[in-house]
């Protein structure tokens, strides 16, 4: 059926007026997407055009680029954690975990503190629920991995490299001090080389208040199957940030990854064992388990959505857990899962939704890489902002105003340039504060589907 100007009536546009109710607008997930389209909401829908919802499984945004720095203590937690009331002026937000998600009757299910709630219906959905650390079949990696992908793990990380500190100096057998003294991170992208060369920083300027210890006990080791490391800076930053890690002595690992992981060591692909308390695993994400749970078209796992980030009617995904066609990709690669593009896809759907309520126009999602930054500690970093290769503290400078300037909060921004000023003067506090449940630490144990079935 068409109206009179021809155009065929949308069944989701609800006619408005003296008892039609509003349209529910639900976002899943407040991270870097999720925050944006629903600021995009409140920005371009009129007030009264839409019940907005947020429902998160956090309270807050976590700035994940700093986690490396949170890990080694160079930046308290709270500093990363952006508190979604605070940036959100007209949107519901909830703190619960979205389970199910019902595209026939439009509604969700969700729970809060284990407890399930009334379903809540939506007429529009954006799906931004972002992605967890990949676990591999590797034995023993779901009980003794480590992942850095959230507030807890980095500060579970920081506890548990201080504390194998301690055990390595309470003990007189030396081969349980080299033990706790070694450190394997598994995965040598921007996350596990950034952690692996911050937290060698912190252990090596630690090793002054511990007398029995030597820096000759210390090992830091970094393995990836892939022949460099950081290949997302490429070849030539990837051999800076090489340069920079082994002359600090990190043990550099290409072309081996870790085939067990057991109570007391690694054993690598290539035979060889290594006796270590801790492992940082650090291969990859992938979208949460409710992701595989839709049933719907995935690449790696990733919803496939249309260059309009639409993954069906009336429901929008964007981040980490859309897959969208780059366009500017030679090889014919979907966007990469980082912050700038989940952010700026955010803006996209929100500009979408909103258009599909009668707002404006949608608007394809086609945005060039901005590039990404390594902070390596110490002054040492390698950055390819707008594709210019930097090294060294140019570097290291634009990594620290990138950070600044892409942190979305100003509270948050003053607080993290104070902590890095006072860095400059005097060393982090390094203290274990034992906040963390290490079962709240531990990987995912439920995985989205890998499967490609575009
Ligand atoms: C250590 C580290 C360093 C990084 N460095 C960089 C960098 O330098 N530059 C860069 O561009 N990117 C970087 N990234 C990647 C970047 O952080 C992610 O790409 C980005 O966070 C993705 O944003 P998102 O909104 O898709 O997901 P997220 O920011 O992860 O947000 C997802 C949200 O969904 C919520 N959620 C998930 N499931 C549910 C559910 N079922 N119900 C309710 N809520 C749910 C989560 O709690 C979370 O709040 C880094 C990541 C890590 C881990």
């Amino acid at each position: 059926m068409t109206d009179p100007s021809g155009t065929v009536p949308d069944p989701l546009r609800r006619p408005r007026g003296p008892g039609v109710s509003t349209p529910s607008v639900v976002v899943v997930g407040g991270g870097f997407a999720g925050v944006h389209t629903a600021r995009t909401l409140e920005r371009l829908l009129p007030p009264g055009a839409a019940d907005l919802t947020l429902v998160s499984a956090t309270d807050h945004l976590c700035y994940s680029p700093l986690l490396p720095e949170v890990a080694a203590g160079r930046l308290d937690p709270r500093r990363i954690a952006v508190p979604l009331r605070a940036r959100l002026r007209r949107t519901r937000v909830l703190q619960a975990t979205v389970e199910t998600v019902d595209f026939d009757r439009r509604t969700l299910t969700f729970a809060a503190g284990g407890c399930p709630l009334e379903p809540l219906r939506w007429d529009r959905l954006a799906l931004t629920t972002g992605s967890v650390t990949r676990v591999l079949p590797t034995p023993g990696v779901e009980t003794y991995g480590l992942g850095l992908k959230a507030l807890v793990e980095a500060q579970y990380v920081h506890d548990h490299v201080l504390r194998q500190m301690e055990l390595a100096d309470a003990t007189s057998d030396q081969g349980e001090r080299r033990a706790r003294l070694t450190f394997v991170v598994v995965g040598a992208g921007y996350t596990g080389t950034e952690t692996a060369a911050q937290l060698q920083h912190m252990t090596t300027s630690q090793l002054d208040r511990f007398p029995r210890l030597s820096p000759g006990d210390v090992r830091w080791v970094l393995v990836d199957l892939a022949p460099r490391v950081l290949p997302e800076l490429g070849p030539r930053l990837g051999r800076a940030a090489m340069r920079v890690i082994r002359s600090r002595g990190m043990d550099v690992r290409l072309g081996t990854t870790v085939a067990e992981i057991t109570h007391d060591g690694v054993l690598f692909s290539d035979g060889t064992r290594l006796a270590t308390r801790t492992v940082l695993w650090t291969v990859g994400v992938t979208p949460p388990a409710l992701v595989a749970r839709l049933g719907l078209p995935v690449a790696r796992g990733r919803l496939v959505v249309d260059e309009q980030l639409r993954l069906r009617d009336g429901v929008w995904a964007a981040g980490d857990t859309a897959a969208a066609r780059d366009p500017y990709s030679d090889a014919g690669r979907d966007y990469p899962p980082t912050a700038q593009h989940a952010q700026r896809q955010g803006v996209t759907i929100g500009r979408n939704i909103a258009a599909d309520l009668g707002h404006g126009s949608p608007r394809p999602y086609r945005r060039r890489d901005l590039g990404l930054v390594a902070d390596l500690g110490g002054a040492a970093a390698v950055a390819r902002p707008l594709g210019l290769p930097l090294t060294g503290l140019t570097a290291k400078v634009v990594t620290k105003g990138y950070h600044l300037y892409a942190l979305p909060a100003a509270a948050n921004r003053l607080r993290v340039a104070a902590d890095w000023a006072v860095n400059l003067v005097s060393r982090p506090i390094a203290a274990q504060l034992g906040l963390v449940d290490p079962t709240a630490a531990r990987l995912p144990r439920e995985q989205g589907a890998l499967s490609v079935t575009r």
